[in-house]
């Protein structure tokens, strides 16, 4: 039986995405939060980055700028250091981070021991 790359579990058939065997219900979740992205498009993209630099928060949900906002002020910082400042639980801010992410607007950078999320440039 294949297994979902994502989340482990057993299905009758896998669906690719980008790559990736996911079972029905992570796949949902993955396209979801592209089409979640898709305000900005490859192209408004493009046009973001060259007029603003990345440094906008146009299209973003208030959550997710003040995520964005909350890295940009302080250059980096760890997820427990943004669940404290926010109020948010790990689980909003794991899907916030996908799709920050996803939009390369945010990545997560190693150093050390710790993981910290950084802007995208
Ligand atoms: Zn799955």
């Amino acid at each position: 039986m294949p297994t979902c790359e994502n989340c482990e579990s057993s299905v009758d058939e896998t669906l690719e995405y980008e790559g990736r065997n996911l079972c029905e219900d992570c796949y949902l979740d993955a396209a979801s939060r592209i089409r979640a992205c898709d305000p900005w498009g490859e192209h408004s993209k493009k046009t973001f980055r060259e007029q603003h630099g990345l440094k906008g928060t146009d299209g973003l949900t208030d959550q997710q700028a003040e995520i964005y906002r909350l890295i940009e002020s302080k250059g980096k910082a760890t997820r427990e250091e943004i669940q404290a400042a926010l109020g948010i639980s790990p689980m909003e801010l794991e899907n916030q981070f996908a799709l920050l992410r996803h939009c390369q607007l945010i990545k997560g950078r190693r150093e050390g021991d710790l993981v910290y999320i950084v802007l995208w440039e």
